[in-house]
This record gives structure tokens, sequence and C-alpha cells, in this order.
């Protein structure tokens, strides 16, 4: 597989500091906060792994950078932009975001998935748009697949045309919220070594995961989240061989 484009500030524009900046971020439903001052920040090219138990917040963060639901508090950077003000079209065309479940249209084929927000977001004309989904669907090693309707696809095929969809759009920042967690065992390793291919292809990710090794393997940096805070971050080999906390110390203990 060879994989050339999206990296990183793809737009030839120069910048110095981080891809992604979160800072003092706060999110609520309702009255109730489920983040609290959270901060953190992902330098282009690296991989930032987000690890914690259920309901810690995890999906609510990535729910919050791309603006699916709107902070409460705080500031969100991509690039030098402020992604609070940006249009939430243009948001979601530099942030790509892959979900647990991969929410595909399930009367189109695997290249009309693809193709469609190229056609709808980019206005890229229909041949074009179907061009350059084919390069994806190649990309994801699915290009032979590329007139299968989802249902017809397996669960790691079907997050693999997710995958290839927010690619075609050339992301500055991938975003992916437990993109294995629904699939059978023996599809979860396709699907992990195309995102640590990324990884190594200078992606900049934000992984929300409970694959302890690959985060262990391809992040640059993991967060751990309990109660919609950061409580520690570091490198793998600090936050897995050397944990400070007691919170962290139980979680390990329970998920490892
Ligand atoms: P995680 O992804 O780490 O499991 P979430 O971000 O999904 O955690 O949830 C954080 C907290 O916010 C939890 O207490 C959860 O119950 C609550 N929550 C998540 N989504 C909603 C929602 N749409 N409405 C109200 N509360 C929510
Ligand atoms: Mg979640």
């Amino acid at each position: 597989m060879t994989y050339t484009s999206p990296v990183p500030v793809t737009d030839g524009r120069f910048y110095e500091g981080s891809a992604l900046e979160i800072s003092g971020l706060v999110m609520a439903y309702g009255d109730v906060e489920v983040l609290r001052d959270v901060s953190l920040s992902v330098a282009p090219g690296t991989t930032t792994c987000v690890i914690g138990p259920s309901g810690s917040g995890k999906s609510t963060l990535l729910r919050g950078v791309n603006r699916l639901h709107e902070p409460k508090a705080g500031s969100v950077r991509i690039a030098d932009d402020d992604a609070l003000s940006l249009r939430p079209d243009e948001l979601r065309r530099r942030v790509g975001l892959v979900f647990q479940h991969f929410n595909l249209f399930p009367d189109h084929t695997a290249l009309q998935n693809v193709a469609l927000a190229l056609h709808d977001v980019k206005r890229l004309p229909k041949r074009e748009a179907e061009r350059i989904a084919l390069a994806r669907l190649t990309e994801v090693g699915l290009a032979e697949r590329e007139g299968h309707r989802p249902r017809d696809l397996s669960g790691g095929q079907q997050q693999r045309v997710a995958i290839a969809r927010a690619l075609a759009m050339e992301p500055e920042v991938m975003l992916f919220d437990e993109a294995t967690s629904a699939l059978d065992p023996e599809l979860v390793k396709g699907v992990l070594t195309l995102m640590a291919g990324l990884a190594r292809r200078g992606m900049t990710m934000l992984v929300v995961t409970h694959e302890m090794n690959f985060a262990r393997k391809v992040a640059d940096q993991v967060v751990f989240m309990d109660e919609g805070r950061v409580v520690e971050s570091g490198t793998p080999s600090r936050i897995f061989d050397d944990p400070q906390s007691e919170r962290l110390r139980l979680f390990l203990s329970e998920v490892l």
C-alpha cells in the first residue's frame, strides 16, 4: 500500500506549534459538565491516543473538537485557526472523524460512500470525485470492493471504507473514536494495521482506543482521562510502565 497524501499541512502553509491544540475545554450536556478544563496538544505528524474508563468523556472530547457538540468554554485550534470560529463544514473538511459504528449510507456502494462527501462538501464534479474515491479505496485495500454495498462487506471492510471516506477530504487531523470496538476480534487487526500505517506516514491523529498494545506501539503521546479530566499524559512507556496516579494504576490493572 502506498500512501503519499494527505500529509499534515497539506495546504502549503507553514506554521509553528501544534496541529491540534485544545485548551481549557469545558463541555456539558444540559447543566451537567462532563469535560472539565481539558487541555492537550498534538504536534504535526504525531499520534496521540486517549485512554480511560467508559464515561470519562473521551467521545465528548472528540465531539467538541469537530463541534458535533459545541464546547461551553475553552478553545480548540487547528494549526493557526480557531476551530470555534471556523464554519462547521470547513472544520469537518479539515478534521476527519471515524466512529465506532461506521455510519455508511446503506444504499450506496463503497465508491459512492467515499465520493459523496467529495461531491457535497468539496463540490467536485462526480467523475473527479469518483476518481479520487477509487484512489482512496485502493489505499485501504478495497479497490476490488468498490461496487459493494455496506451489507455485502465485513465490518472491517466497512470501517476501512469509512476511513477512506475521511481521508478523501485530505484532513489535516484525523480523529478516531474506538474505531475497532464494534468489530469481530478477527477483523480488528486489519483496521489497526491501516491506522498504524497512517501514523507512520505522518498523519496527525487523535485516537480514542481500548487497544492498549496499539497505544503503546503507535502513539507518540498517551492521554489518560477519568471523570472528564486529563489525569496524566506522557510517552507510552511513561504511562504504561510508570503510572503516577492511583487512578491510572487501577485502570491499567483492569485492562492489561
Ligand atoms: P466515553 O466516550 O469516555 O465513554 P462519553 O464522552 O461518551 O464518555 O460520556 C461522558 C459523560 O457524558 C458520561 O457520563 C455520559 O453518560 C455523558 N453523556 C454522553 N453523551 C451524552 C448525551 N448525549 N446526553 C447526556 N449525557 C451524555
Ligand atoms: Mg466513547
